[in-house]
Formats: C-alpha cells, sequence, structure tokens
C-alpha cells in the first residue's frame, strides 16, 4: 500500500512543496492538514497534485478544541498514519504586541509549539500501530533558534531561561508571554518555539524510540528566504532578504529543493536514524548535525515536556 503521511501547513512554502515532492513519487498519500481549506485546495491544485494522492483536512494549531477535533475525525477515518510531520508555524518578526491562541497562549509558542505537542502526543498510538516498514515523526527546526550558529546569533537571540513564563502559560495575564519570562518580542517567540520543537523531538527519542521503533527526526533545511514565513516582515525586508542569502551568506534554498530535503527525511530509507538533527551541505547531502547547548539540553527538554503537558490538558 500507499505510505501514509500528515503534513500540517501543507499550504504553503516548505509543507506544500514537500507534499508535492512526495505525491510525485506515486508511493505516498498526503493527508495536507491545513487551517484554510480552499486555500489548500488551491495550492494543491496549482502545485500539479493529482487528486487522489492527497486529502485535506482542517486543522487549526492556534486552538486545542480543534486539534482534538482532526484528531477524532482522522481516528474515525480509519486511515493508516504512518509518519507525521510537523511544519506549520507562524512568525511575527514586526509583531509590537502579542497575539494569542484559543486558549490565551501566546500565538507563536503556542501554535508552533504546544499545538504540534498535543496533536503529536494524540497521534502517537496510531504511529505505533502503524505497520509500515518505517514510521517517523518529524518536527521542523531551524538553525535561528541554535546559538551555536551564526544565524542563530543575530539577536533577539532564542533563549528559554528558567521557564518561568511557560510555567505560568504564556498568557500576559499572570505570567509573561515569553517562555523566559520577558518583555514580548516577536521574533524571539518564533526562535523559543524552534528550540522547543526540537527538545521536543529529542524527547520523544528518549521516551519513545526503544519500545516502538518510530524514528524521531528534525531538520534544519537551509533558508527557504521566498516562503510566506515572513508574510509580516516589512516590505524592505522580503525583498532584500532572498538575494541577501543566495549572494551574501549563500544559506539559500529554493522552496523545490527544500521540499525533497525534508521528502527525504519522510521517505528515504537511509534517514532512519532516530534523535537526529538533520541539515544540507553545499551539495545538498544531509548529514546529522550538531545543536546548540539550549537545544540539546536533556533536562530543560523533560521540564518542557511536563509543562506543556499541563498547559495542553495532558496530565
Ligand atoms: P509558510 O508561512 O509558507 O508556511 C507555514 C504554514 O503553516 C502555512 O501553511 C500556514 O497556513 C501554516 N499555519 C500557520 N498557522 C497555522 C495554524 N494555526 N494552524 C494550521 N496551520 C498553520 O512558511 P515556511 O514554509 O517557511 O515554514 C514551514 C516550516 O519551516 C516552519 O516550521 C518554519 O519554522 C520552518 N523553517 C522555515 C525556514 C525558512 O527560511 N522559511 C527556515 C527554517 C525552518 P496558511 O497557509 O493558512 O497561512
Amino acid at each position: 500500500r500507499k505510505g501514509s503521511v500528515f503534513i500540517t501547513g501543507a499550504s504553503s512554502g516548505l509543507g506544500l512543496a514537500t507534499a508535492k515532492a512526495l505525491a510525485e513519487t506515486g508511493k505516498w498519500h498526503i493527508i495536507m492538514a491545513c487551517r484554510d481549506f480552499l486555500k489548500a485546495e488551491r495550492a494543491a491544485k496549482s502545485a500539479g497534485m493529482s487528486k487522489q494522492n492527497y486529502t485535506i483536512l482542517h486543522l487549526d494549531l492556534a486552538s486545542l478544541d480543534s486539534v482534538r477535533q482532526f484528531v477524532d475525525g482522522y481516528k474515525r477515518s480509519g486511515r493508516p498514519l504512518d509518519v507525521l510531520v510537523c511544519n506549520a508555524a507562524v512568525y511575527q518578526p514586526t509583531a509590537k504586541e502579542p497575539s494569542f491562541t484559543a486558549e490565551g497562549f501566546e500565538l507563536s509558542v503556542g501554535t508552533n509549539h504546544l499545538g504540534h505537542f498535543l496533536l503529536s502526543r494524540l497521534l502517537l498510538d496510531d504511529l505505533k500501530q502503524s505497520d509500515y516498514p518505517s514510521k517517523r515523526l518529524i518536527i521542523v527546526g531551524s538553525i535561528t533558534g541554535n546559538t551555536n550558529t551564526l544565524a542563530g546569533n543575530v539577536p533577539p537571540k532564542a533563549n528559554l531561561g528558567d521557564l518561568r513564563g511557560l510555567a505560568g502559560g504564556l498568557n500576559g495575564l499572570n505570567s509573561s508571554t515569553m517562555i523566559d519570562g520577558g518583555e514580548f518580542d516577536g521574533a524571539k517567540a518564533y526562535k523559543d518555539s524552534k528550540v522547543c520543537n526540537m527538545l521536543t523531538m529529542q524527547e520523544f527519542h528518549r521516551r519513545f524510540h526503544e519500545e516502538s521503533g518510530i524514528t524521531f527526526a528534525s531538520l534544519y533545511p537551509g533558508c527557504i528566504a521566498t516562503t510566506d514565513l515572513f508574510r509580516e516582515h516589512i516590505p524592505l525586508f522580503r525583498l532584500l532578504f532572498p538575494p541577501f542569502q543566495k549572494y551574501i551568506t549563500k544559506g539559500f534554498v529554493s522552496e523545490h529543493e527544500a521540499g525533497k530535503r525534508l521528502a527525504q527525511v519522510v521517505s528515504d530509507p537511509s534517514l532512519t536514524k532516530s534523535g537526529v538533527y538533520w541539515s544540507w551541505n553545499q551539495n545538498s547531502a544531509s548529514f546529522e548535525n550538531q545543536l546548540s547547548p539550549e537545544a540539546s539540553d536533556e533536562e530543560k527538554a523533560r521540564k518542557i515536556w511536563e509543562l506543556s503537558e499541563k498547559l495542553v490538558g495532558l496530565a
């Protein structure tokens, strides 16, 4: 049978390019888990995906009710789940004030981390039950959360501190909206959320890899400077960022190339090692990359796991 892969945020950018790359192999059925059904349908059509290769299901990661409804709907459908890709994200680098999810969590960490945390926890048993030869749970990371890199040292840097804001619920009422308890900063909130993504992948690996055989992985696909991730950035930035990445840092990758990279992490028989953060060199060859000290801190990973369980109602 075809493999069954769920991709969140497949209506745009990396998620769409990955869905397209997998659809073209003819070996995958793609569940595009998207908040905007019509946009996803148009995106799949304009990418030339054939109808028999995908299904669109509604999922709004900024609402835990929506996550639960998505999971219930999927369970009733009787479909297998072989690979789950947590890809969707929001980035609000120019926001002066925080926005919030339905449950009142700061939007970037609430969507990118907490929404995906609940989704992947609720789908873990279904992944375990899959009889597919290589089942995988992939959480997209980023270089920007890794302070051991040049890009990760552009201020504001990721820093989760002692997690006091997360412990307080990131709601701006009786706690800060930032994980470390600081003042709201949209760019930093995004980077912090990516550190949570990479720590969550490793915690999944430690808790469940041996017993389940599931491959847990994260990746940095390269700087895909043309995606809608930068939609809220100022126009001048959006104009200059792609050529800057292409000609100065040389970190630029096209959506097509980045989609091929994530599709490899989904399906390549040689990328089955669990607990790995994949990156690609200038020749587009994959390698196991090093994470920053904070993005590989086991104690922090465990605390984030436990605090997140409370916030999403699992504990
Ligand atoms: P895009 O903005 O193009 O795609 C983000 C996707 O997430 C869209 O499909 C968007 O839906 C979806 N999304 C946002 N909020 C929600 C929500 N509440 N519920 C469901 N879906 C939601 O950005 P990219 O493709 O660049 O980003 C994809 C991933 O790649 C992210 O995890 C990002 O951190 C990562 N990444 C990107 C890099 C880059 O240079 N672009 C570099 C490193 C990592 P909609 O279409 O409806 O807006």
